[in-house]
Formats: structure tokens, sequence, C-alpha cells
């Protein structure tokens, strides 16, 4: 069950966010310590606009991520007074907290007891157990809000998941590492989860109830359900969720893709086993260390030293590079006669670098890399001539200004920018601003957010053939999901991105 977490000032707020997110939630946290005036509030009115909409009544003090600041008598009988005034199905006290006649009250009415426990600094070792010790009496369920700050702590939250299989439990990881652990509940055991639209700023990696129920499919999940994913360092941006999930939807797959925080890779290899993940993505900063980890890796993998994509396999991981196919996809539409003796110029040296220009110089391009950093051109260009066993002429660097300039006229029936300039929130910053097009040149972006850069924009309005970030973004994609999945995504199908 999805719980809005209902943080208004007044209920009227609170009553217009449960309408707008009605069809997502299961039911609503009312967190009465955001209230302005709880006396002065029209109560019957608000139960009544609710309906049977199940309502969890809570009062946080600071410490445990609220804003109740009186004294805990003054919580006691506000307690007291909130139980009287209608119909909550349970309430939430912290599990330190001795209130008997507020229990007692609550026992009365039929309100079930939710004994939570905050920890913001970490995943306590002994977290089974303190969740264990928290049930006072039958009914009672207990809740604890951890705070993963590694791999490793996630990797613990997981096993706590799998221990406390036997309890009704509500178990929450918090913060970027303890995301996917809330976006994952019906899979991992949770009774439920709370979700707001004011994410962050209510509780850290907290997410909006309409992207957890249709980008992460929540309620079709299950314990059975198959689990895949993408780990980088940040990831909680990433657009791959708003490709594969839709696709599982559509082929009917029981399966779900989330974003993996990721200190260390080695960290994380335990969590694919103890989750059973059957693939995962990889980007920055990871896709050159994780070929490390991977037992068998293709030509692409070795050709660029970069890996995007991972299958766990009975022998060890699997380590693919899509970008490469990705990246040719839009090309081969534009150049159906093939690339060969095609003149490129790349700017760029990055890794996107890497996975452009060993794709065009092993479909026969000659490429020309345009980077500010001579030693990062000057080695990519060493790489992949070695890989692909080719000459100093068929892939060369120079560095931008004057002399690049004149080169690039050379190199000018493509042009692709593999750079950062562009890309959100760089938006105004163009790779080759010095050079005007003529018109004549295919020009690609690899940049996708946003979709269409001034660079493309500049490129457009010169009556150039342009191609766009999100293309490539797709197409590689695509081939993620068949070597996860053995099942083919329609490339023609939208997904929202
Ligand atoms: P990266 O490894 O950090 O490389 C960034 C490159 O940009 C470097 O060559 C860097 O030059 C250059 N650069 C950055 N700021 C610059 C500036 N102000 N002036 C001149 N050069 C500058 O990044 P990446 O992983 O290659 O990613 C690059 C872009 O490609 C990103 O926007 C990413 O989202 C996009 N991308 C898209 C796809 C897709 O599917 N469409 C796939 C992969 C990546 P120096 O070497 O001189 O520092």
């Amino acid at each position: 069950m999805i719980f809005l977490v209902l943080s208004g000032a007044a209920l009227p707020e609170n009553l217009k966010e449960i309408r707008a997110y009605k069809k997502h939630i299961g039911g609503a946290e009312l967190r009465a310590d955001f209230l302005a005036d709880p006396g002065g509030e029209d109560w019957p009115g608000f139960f009544q606009a609710l309906g049977e909409l199940p309502l969890i009544l809570t009062l946080r003090k600071p410490e445990d991520g609220g804003r109740f600041c009186e004294s805990e008598d003054r919580r006691r009988e506000l307690f007291l007074s909130l139980l009287e005034k209608g119909n909550f199905r349970y309430i939430d006290l912290e599990g330190g907290v001795d209130f008997p006649d507020v229990e007692e009250a609550a026992r009365a009415k039929g309100v079930r007891i939710i004994r939570s426990f905050h920890d913001f600094t970490g995943v306590p070792e002994d977290l089974t157990g303190r969740v264990r010790s928290l049930v006072r009496k039958p009914g009672d369920i207990p809740k604890a809000a951890v705070m993963p700050k590694s791999c490793r702590d996630f990797a613990r939250l997981i096993d706590a998941f799998r221990d406390l299989q036997d309890v009704t439990k509500i178990l929450l990881g918090m913060g970027q590492f303890g995301f996917a652990a809330r976006v994952l509940a019906p899979r991992l055991g949770s009774w439920l989860t709370f979700a707001s639209p004011a994410g962050d700023a209510l509780a850290p990696g907290l997410i909006d109830p309409r992207t957890l129920d249709t980008v992460y499919r929540y309620h079709s999940q299950s314990p059975a359900t198959r689990v895949f994913g993408i780990i980088g360092s940040p990831i909680l941006h990433s657009k791959s969720p708003h490709i594969h999930n839709p696709g599982y939807t559509k082929l009917g797959i029981d399966g779900v893709y989330v974003p993996f925080h990721v200190d260390r890779v080695e960290d994380f290899l335990p969590v694919v086993r103890k989750l059973n993940i059957e693939g995962f993505s990889v980007t920055v900063p990871f896709k050159e260390e994780i070929p490390g980890f991977c037992a068998h890796t293709e030509d692409a993998v070795r050709g660029t030293g970069a890996c995007n994509t991972v299958k766990p396999r009975e022998d060890g991981l699997y380590g693919y590079n899509t970008d490469v196919e990705g990246f040719l996809a839009p090309l081969r539409a534009a150049f159906p006669a093939g690339l060969s003796g095609l003149r490129a110029a790349v700017i760029g040296a990055g890794g996107a670098a890497r996975s452009a220009v060993y794709a065009l110089a092993r479909e026969g391009a000659r490429v020309l890399v345009v980077n500010r950093t001579a030693h990062r051109a000057r080695r990519l260009c060493g790489d992949i001539q070695k890989a692909l066993g080719l000459c100093e002429e068929r892939v060369r660097w120079v560095r931008p200004g004057e002399q690049g300039l004149a080169l690039i006229e050379e190199y000018a029936q493509l042009i692709v920018n593999s750079t950062t300039m562009g890309m959100s929130p760089w938006e105004d910053l163009d790779p080759l601003a010095a050079r005007a097009f003529r018109g004549t040149e295919t020009v690609y972006d690899m940049v996708y957010s946003p979709r269409e850069t001034l660079f493309l924009k500049r490129a457009l309005a010169a009556g150039c053939a342009v191609i766009y970030g999100e293309q490539m973004l797709m197409s590689q994609a695509y081939r993620q999901f068949y070597v996860y999945t053995g099942k083919e995504l329609d490339p023609s199908a939208a997904y929202d991105l």
C-alpha cells in the first residue's frame, strides 16, 4: 500500500492533495505536527470528505524528523483530543513513548498502534531485533525508518527484510542509498510505504505517489517480482526507469527496474545476489571499473574500456556496451549506405566519446577527436587505434582553437557533441560556438537533457540534419532490455521520458 504523507498546514490543503493522488494511494498519514491550528480545524468535514480512506495519526518531534516542539504532556493531550475527533485507523507512537491513556483510548476505538523508530545516522547493527522488540501487544505494527549511508548498510537492510519475513512491519530506507528499498517495498515485504510530492523536503528519498505507482509499478509488485536496475552515483535523476518499467508493462513482464545509489561496486555485488537482480545498467562513475568484475565481456567493452550493461549468469557477470550500438542505430538510418569512408568530428574525449569514436572507427569512418584536454584525447585515440588495429590517420585528435576549427572542415560530414556542454545545468554552453553550420553537416548531440540543445537549435536553423541524444538513449536501452529479459521492445513505442 502507498500511504500519502499529509504535511499541509491546514486540513483543506491535505484534502486537496488526497484528491490529486486518490487513484494511486491506499491510505494517508496525517502529520498533525504540520498543522498550524489543530484545534481550529473542521474535523467532521475532513473525515466526511475522507470517506473510508485509512488514516494514520502522527505527531512527530524534531528528533524523529517532525515539527512538534511542545512538551510530551502537551503531545499526549493532543493525541487524546485528536483521537476523539474522528475515525483514525492507526496511530503512530514512537517505540520509547509511554502514553498508557493514549494507547487505551486508541485500543478502545479499534485504532491499531504503529510502534516506530527512526535512525537518521545509519542502519543499526541489530535492526532485526530492534524491530521485533517494538511490538508490545499483539496487533501492534512495528515501523523502522533507517538511513543507509553506504551499499553495505543497504545490504544489511535487505537482510533485515529477509529475517523479518514472518512479521507484518513497515521497513523503510531513507536517503539516496535507501531509495531502492522504498520503491521495492512490496517485493521486499514492507506492509506499506510512504510517498509525497513534497519529496526530500519532507523526508530524505521520499517519492511522489504517482511516480511510485505508474513508473515503479508498485501495485503489481509481489515477492515474486523480478528485479532489474541501474547503478551510479548520483543516480536518482536517471531516465532509465522511465524506459524499462513501461516496457515490462507493455510486454506483461512481472518486473521492476530501480536506481541503486552505489559507493563501491564490490559492495553492490552482494546486493545483486540478495535481491537476485537479473540485469543492471551502469553509469557514471562505474562504467570503466565494472569490466574488472566481469567474467565475460563483449568486444565493444574491451574496445572502449567501458561497460554499461551487466547480466549476472551462473558462471559470473557478463558485461556489454550497448552505447556503441545505441550510438550507431540513428546513424544507420541517417546514412543507409553505411559509414565507411565518412569523415566525422567528435567533440569531447570522455566516456561518451569512447563509445562514439569506437563505433565510428569500427564502421570504417575517419574520425577527428576535438578536446580541450590534450592528454585525454591522445589516450582515447591511442586506445581505439590499438583495439581496432588502425593507423593514426584513421583516428586523430586536435585541440579546439584555430587549428582545430580548420581541421574540422575536413571532417564536417558528421559533427558529434559528446561533451557535457549544453546538458542541464549548462544549457547556455555550445560546444562549437565559434563555427557556423553550413547546412550540409549531419549534427548529432549525445546530450539528451534538454532534448534540444543550443547546438542542435543552431544546426536546425542552418538546415542541417540532426540526431537527438534521446534517440541514442532509447536505442541503447532497447538492447539492454533484450539482454536482461530476452524480449524485444517495440522501437516505435513512445515511452515516457
Ligand atoms: P565525461 O566523461 O565527464 O566527459 C565530458 C567531456 O566534456 C570531456 O571531454 C570534457 O573535456 C568535456 N567538457 C566538459 N565541459 C567542457 C567545457 N566547458 N569546455 C570544453 N570541454 C568540456 O562525460 P560523459 O560520460 O562522456 O558524458 C558526456 C555527455 O554525453 C553527457 O551529457 C551525457 O549525458 C551524454 N551521454 C548520452 C548518452 C545517450 O544515450 N544519449 C550516453 C552516454 C552519455 P575535458 O576532457 O577537457 O575535461
